[in-house]
């Protein structure tokens, strides 16, 4: 299936390695030209180099904390300037600590809000006005199955990304009109190296084992497995096609099925 976005920019963040890496690299391998960013100037010239070398596409690696307003205005404009144009985003960050709701202070929280809610807001607010000087563009937002249906020991998790549901949900309406599109991807157990963090997190908690962690996934997902960052990335190069052009304001679980709710 031709997704149509040939020759389109796209920034992808914190793409060094797991899910930003594999966004970046079907987005380059559908022809796109790709902007990624990560903390690390070592890892993130290496993942540009990996891609690169599977694709033979134009990639161009920023070092960029998302979290701070000012590198992430720069890095939008760089990508603008040196792509030409910025058509597609795919917001992204690492991931908060785990722990229970009550485990956790304000500063806690603080810090989780400015990574995964915050960074998003930056991200948008920063390249929004680069799409609409187009008539076109995709944002879409890298969250968690954790903002539809919170998990007991990612609480700080849970309350950021609930929040970025709310600001996409309120800003895909009010530029649908402008053939820009809006959406959140929900990864489910996913095979990253975030979770074998959270597996070692389960472990030192004294809940039980690394191999009870994974073995409570399995009996978790209904597929009985962890998916893979080329599933999820193949369902974020859809939302990111022409084909996907009347699809807005939605959140998209990619999860095995481990959602339980209806919507
Ligand atoms: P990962 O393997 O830990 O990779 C995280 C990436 O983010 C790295 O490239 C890291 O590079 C970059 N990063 C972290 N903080 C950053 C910051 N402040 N500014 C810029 N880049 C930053 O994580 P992942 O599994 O790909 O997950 C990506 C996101 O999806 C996370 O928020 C995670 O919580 C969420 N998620 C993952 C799963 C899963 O099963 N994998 C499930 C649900 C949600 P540097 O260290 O170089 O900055």
């Amino acid at each position: 299936m031709d997704l149509g976005i040939t020759g389109k920019a796209a920034l992808v963040t914190a793409a060094s390695r797991g899910l930003g890496r594999a966004v970046a690299l079907r987005l380059s391998q559908e022809g796109a030209r790709v902007a990624i960013c990560s903390r690390n100037a070592e890892t993130i010239k290496a993942a540009r180099e990996q891609i690169h070398a599977q694709t033979g596409n134009e990639v161009i690696a920023y070092v960029c904390d998302v979290t701070d307003g000012d590198q992430v205005i720069d890095l939008c404009n760089r990508a603008e300037v040196e792509l030409g144009s910025l058509d597609i985003l795919v917001t992204n960050a690492g991931g908060p600590p785990a722990g229970m709701a009550a485990e956790f202070g304000p500063d806690d929280y603080r810090a989780g809000i400015e990574l995964n809610l915050l960074s998003t807001i930056s991200l948008i607010c920063a390249t929004l006005p680069k799409m609409r000087k187009n008539n076109w563009g995709r944002i879409i937002a890298i969250t968690s199955v954790a903002a539809r249906q919170p998990i007991p020991h990612l609480a700080i998790s849970n309350t950021a990304r609930a929040g970025v549901l709310g600001y996409l949900k309120s800003l895909s309406s009010q530029v649908a009109a402008e053939g820009i599109t809006v959406n959140a991807v929900c990864p489910g157990y996913t095979k990253t190296e975030r979770i074998t963090e959270l597996a070692a997190m389960f472990a030192e908690s004294g809940k039980g084992t690394v191999e009870d962690f994974y073995r409570n996934i399995e009996v978790d997902v209904p597929m009985h497995r962890m998916g893979t960052p080329e599933e999820f990335a193949a369902a974020v190069g859809f939302l990111a096609s022409e084909a996907a052009a009347y699809i807005t304001g939605v959140a998209l679980p990619i999860d095995g099925g481990w959602i339980k709710s209806l919507y």
